[in-house]
This record gives C-alpha cells, sequence and structure tokens, in this order.
C-alpha cells in the first residue's frame, strides 16, 4: 500500500475515533501510554540556569533507586506549578537534557594561572584552600579604612562577587552577609540583569 506519513496519521486518528463511537474506552489506553514512559522515573524540581527569568523546571530521573545503577535523566519539562512559566519553556530551556547530560559539562573546579594558555583540573579542597588564600591576599592588599576626609568606611574594592539566577533567596542572604563583613561594596547579581 502506498501511502504518506500524513495519511497515516490521518488513519490511525479516524480509527482512534471509530473505537470510541463502537464503544471502547480508550482513556485507560493512552493514560498507560503516558504512565510508561514515566512510571520509574523519580521528580526533581530546579532552576533552569540559562537566563535571569529563571524558568522552573522539573527534571526525571531513572536509576536512582536500583543499587549500582547510575542515576540517568531521561526528560527535562516545564514545572506547571511554577508561578514563573506555569510549565512552558522557551527552545533553550527545552534542551536543558542535553546540558545536564553532556560528556563535556564542567563536573570539576578548574583553574587558569597568571601566563597560562589552558585550564587545569584541580581538586575541591585545593580550589577552596586557594580561594580563601587569595581572598585574604586582594583583601588585605585593597582595603580602604578611612576615605579622603578621614571618615571610617572599611571598604574593600579589590574584588567583586556576582551571583547566578539559580541561587536561592537563603543563599544569597548568606553571600550578603559575608562579603559585606570582608567589606564589599560591588555585589551583582545576573537575575537583575
Ligand atoms: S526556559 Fe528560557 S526563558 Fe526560562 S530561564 Fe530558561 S532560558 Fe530563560
Amino acid at each position: 500500500m502506498n501511502g504518506s506519513r500524513r495519511d497515516f496519521l490521518k488513519v490511525s486518528a479516524l480509527s482512534g475515533v471509530g473505537l470510541t463511537l463502537l464503544g471502547f474506552d480508550l482513556a485507560p489506553a493512552y493514560a498507560q501510554l503516558r504512565e510508561l514512559k514515566m512510571a520509574r522515573a523519580s521528580e526533581t524540581r530546579s532552576t533552569c540556569p540559562y537566563c535571569s527569568v529563571s524558568c522552573g523546571v522539573i527534571i526525571y530521573t531513572i536509576g536512582d533507586k536500583a543499587k549500582n545503577v547510575t542515576p540517568q535523566v531521561i526528560h527535562v519539562e516545564g514545572d506547571p506549578d511554577h508561578p514563573i512559566n506555569r510549565g512552558t519553556l522557551c527552545p533553550k530551556g527545552a534542551s536543558l537534557e542535553q546540558d545536564i547530560m553532556n560528556p563535556r559539562r564542567l563536573m570539576k573546579p578548574q583553574v587558569r594561572r597568571p601566563g597560562s594558555d589552558h585550564w587545569e583540573d584541580i581538586p575541591w579542597s585545593q580550589a577552596y584552600d586557594e580561594i580563601a588564600r587569595w581572598t585574604k591576599k586582594t583583601r588585605d592588599a585593597s582595603f580602604i579604612e578611612k576615605d579622603a576626609q578621614g571618615r571610617t568606611i572599611n571598604r574593600c574594592e579589590g574584588i567583586a562577587w556576582t551571583g547566578g539566577c539559580t541561587d536561592t533567596n537563603e543563599f544569597n542572604y548568606l553571600v550578603v552577609k559575608t562579603m559585606r563583613s570582608l567589606g564589599l561594596t560591588y555585589i551583582e547579581n545576573q537575575a537583575r540583569v
């Protein structure tokens, strides 16, 4: 039989209508199809990291309930209960699964040394040590205790902080408290852009 894909879909749709007219209830069959896709998946609510709109997403993962199995993300969709996007995602957010599963995804801290032309992987413990050491060194070198009129300002202009759209309110609260305690004035967040 010759026929296009469009013809096949038309016949399939008409068959469904015909079966419904004959008294067959197709709802359980459609429900079963839906269930099969997500049946063993666990849902994790998160935030799209791409832009400052901060749309809510649901990430479906399988494999994390069995021993010796690496969890695998199988689907990402908009969160219908999220007040910002109400289940919708732009094309970039809709491709989030490819970002999560991408083999080139950065999973370790990296550093690019002065004068170097490449990034090197370092362990987390080393990253923490280096951040702490450089923060102290830079703050000590750039701290301004008094302004030109002799007024106390206790300001550190040698360090800046910027956050991302996936940072929570609680995280941002702690960040601002910490950075202000160091005297930072240049504090920004991508979600304000
Ligand atoms: S889904 Fe699109 S609009 Fe929403 S946060 Fe992601 S990139 Fe921005």
